[in-house]
């Protein structure tokens, strides 16, 4: 069985050939390559139609421009490997006249054209034997979709999608799932900033961006930016002696010659500051502490919830409602006495981060929300402090080592943070419990490489972690020379306003609202009311407000027409977890004209527990 891949230029030109031609049949040649059953396609060169038993049903090829092709192919380093024909008000399938003057060997693509416009188009071989046509196979790019942007694909998370060059493809794959077009693409055509484009391993920035050749095989994965090499030498000297109690402790490690007593002094003399106690923090610092790196920083500024416990291993049921710097440095005071905590009970700001990081030899990013995300880096990359980068979202992980001597950072894989309200955060999206523990451990093992500095650290790769399909991929990550903070002429030379810099300042115009007191008052009267939950179908199955009706926020602008509408439909009231998303809706509603929209403060929290205790919370 063969295939066909045809790229973007041949397509539109045989379309456009087809078309211009009706009522009569176009031809022409195909240019391109032929390797392993599949022909590459790359030309298509129109030729005159001399047939003399009528244009309408026929078409054949001069033997002179039939030479002709054959030298235009060889001067472009390709073969002639087929021709294309229309079929007027027929269908896309081969003729018994085509089959009489076939060659075996060559891709036959008819396309159908009906009333003077192109439809369907299919590639026909001729089998050895020339008894029939077999139809080739179109050969498609597999484009990995991430989870965030599921949403826009069907929920599929892999799509398949026609043409020769990344610039086709996407264009292909936009075409298809018009909703998924405004994430990738601003609405000039350039590819966002927040997203990136590999070619199986490969930057497309550092390929030939959107005109990249694609062959077969080839897998293209679109990289968004998540909220939630070669041996590096050691910047850490070793500290004195190991005590006998010591030496007990981390015998397993002493007898390793890649740690050996030297590596374990090193780790005793090392410190790491670890950004959040959360769910990347909790087994980075336990594993860190295990491993008996002589100094741990926290920095968090947040209690311990029912709801965090699924995750953060560091918090026990009987810490909810402590501080989580508190029963942090109660677990790992027990993991480890010899290990020196310091905690830091403050959010990490642009006024901190300087003398905060500037005592630690490195610097591990548990962060989940852009802003932190931007400060950990630039700050990192202002001390030149290696950033062990690590983030999850639902059953997916990245890491990666950032800002380390040569090496890339955050910016030059994102320079700019996606806009607020587009990658929801795991407290939206939710989080496999297991999964910050994978890529925690993860970043904790790289923070004791380059301690240690042995192996290949992870510096200019992005390593990606699926848990459902429990595939770990990699990406080449480059520096980028005209990044704004690592690059040869950096722009960003001091920490700036990173909530201002992620758009997540307030909204200017507050939403109207309602509260849920007024809102069981009406219910209770019997207005006519529509709730809308804009919540995920998962946190629906949790609990609900009766009657309320079910549209996720990213579904929102594409069902709009399943909300009531005329003079006299009743009022709308939007609600989510706790009244952020909601919020987003509301004003998605006033912009798309709605009036008598509230959004439902506090959201169905305050609702239980002000008005319905029986349900539960999450
Ligand atoms: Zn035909
Ligand atoms: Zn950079």
């Amino acid at each position: 069985m063969s295939a066909f891949r045809l790229h973007g230029d041949a397509e539109r030109l045989i379309r456009e050939h087809g078309a211009a031609a009706y009522p009569f049949e176009c031809c022409g040649a195909l240019i391109g390559t032929q390797t392993d059953g599949t022909t590459e396609i790359s030309e298509a060169r129109p030729l005159d139609n001399i047939t003399d038993e009528g244009p309408r049903r026929r078409f054949r090829v001069g033997s002179n421009d039939y030479l002709a092709a054959e030298r235009h192919a060889a001067s472009a380093g390709a073969d002639l490997v087929g021709f294309y024909h229309s079929h007027p008000d027929h269908p896309a399938r081969p003729s018994q006249y085509d089959l009489d003057h076939a060659w075996p060997n060559l891709s036959y693509i008819i396309l159908a054209v009906a009333g003077g416009s192109a439809r369907e188009l299919h590639s026909w071989r001729l089998r050895e034997d020339r008894t029939a046509f077999e139809e080739e196979t179109r050969d498609m790019t597999r484009v990995l979709i991430p989870t965030p942007l599921r949403a826009y694909t069907e929920k599929q998370a892999a799509v398949d999608a026609a043409g020769g060059t990344i610039g086709e493809v996407l264009a292909d794959l936009t075409g298809r799932f018009g909703d998924l077009r405004q994430h990738l693409f601003t609405p000039e055509g350039r590819l966002r900033s927040f997203v990136n484009v590999y070619v199986n391993d490969e930057d497309i920035r550092y390929l030939q961006r959107e005109a990249t050749p694609l062959k077969s095989g080839d897998v293209v994965s679109i990289v968004p930016s998540v909220a939630g090499g070669s041996p590096a030498p050691s910047t850490v000297a070793a500290a004195n002696d190991l005590s006998a109690d010591e030496v007990k402790r981390y015998s397993r490690h002493l007898i390793m010659p890649e740690v050996g007593v030297d590596g374990q002094r090193r780790l005793k003399a090392a410190s790491v500051l670890c950004i959040g106690a959360g769910g990347l923090g909790s087994p980075a610092a336990l594993y860190l502490a295990a491993a008996g790196v002589g100094r741990l920083g926290i920095v968090d500024f947040d209690a311990v919830d029912f709801s965090n416990l699924h995750r953060q291993i560091l918090h026990g049921t009987q810490d909810v409602g402590r501080p989580k710097l508190q029963s942090a440095r109660d677990r790992l005071t027990s993991v480890n006495p010899e290990v020196h905590i310091d905690t830091y009970e403050t959010t990490l700001t642009s006024k901190n981060a300087l003398d905060l990081f500037r005592d630690y030899d490195i610097i591990l990013d548990g962060t989940d929300n852009f802003p932190t995300r931007y400060l950990v880096n630039d700050a990192c990359v202002l001390l030149k402090k290696p950033n062990a980068y690590g983030s999850i979202f639902r059953f997916e992980g990245q890491a990666s080592v950032f800002a380390a001597p040569g090496g890339p950072c955050y910016r030059c894989l994102y320079p700019e943070p996606p806009p607020p309200g587009l990658v929801p955060s795991c407290a939206e999206g939710g989080v496999l419990g297991v999964l910050p523990g994978v890529i925690g451990t993860i970043q904790a093992t790289e923070a004791i490489k380059l301690i240690l500095g042995v192996g290949e650290p992870l510096i200019g790769r992005l390593l990606l972690y699926d848990a459902f399909t429990m595939r770990f991929r990699e990406l080449k990550l480059r520096r980028d020379p005209a990044c704004p903070v690592c690059g040869d002429n950096p722009t960003v030379k001091a920490l700036i306003d990173y909530e201002q810099f992620c758009g997540v300042v307030p909204a200017a115009a507050p939403v109207p609202e309602t509260t849920v007191e007024a809102l069981k008052g009406r219910i209770d009267r019997g207005d006519r009311l529509f709730i809308l939950d804009v919540r995920e179908p998962s946190e629906f199955q949790i609990c609900r407000i009766p009657g309320s009706t079910l549209i996720p926020l990213g579904e929102l602008p594409r069902r709009l027409a399943e909300l009531p509408s005329g003079a006299d439909r009743p009022d709308i009231v939007v609600h989510c977890k706790m009244g952020g998303r909601s919020a987003k809706a509301v004003q998605q509603l006033v912009d798309a004209g709605f009036t008598r929209v509230e959004n439902l403060k506090g959201g169905i929290l305050e609702w239980i527990d002000k008005v319905d205790p029986s349900q539960s919370k999450y």
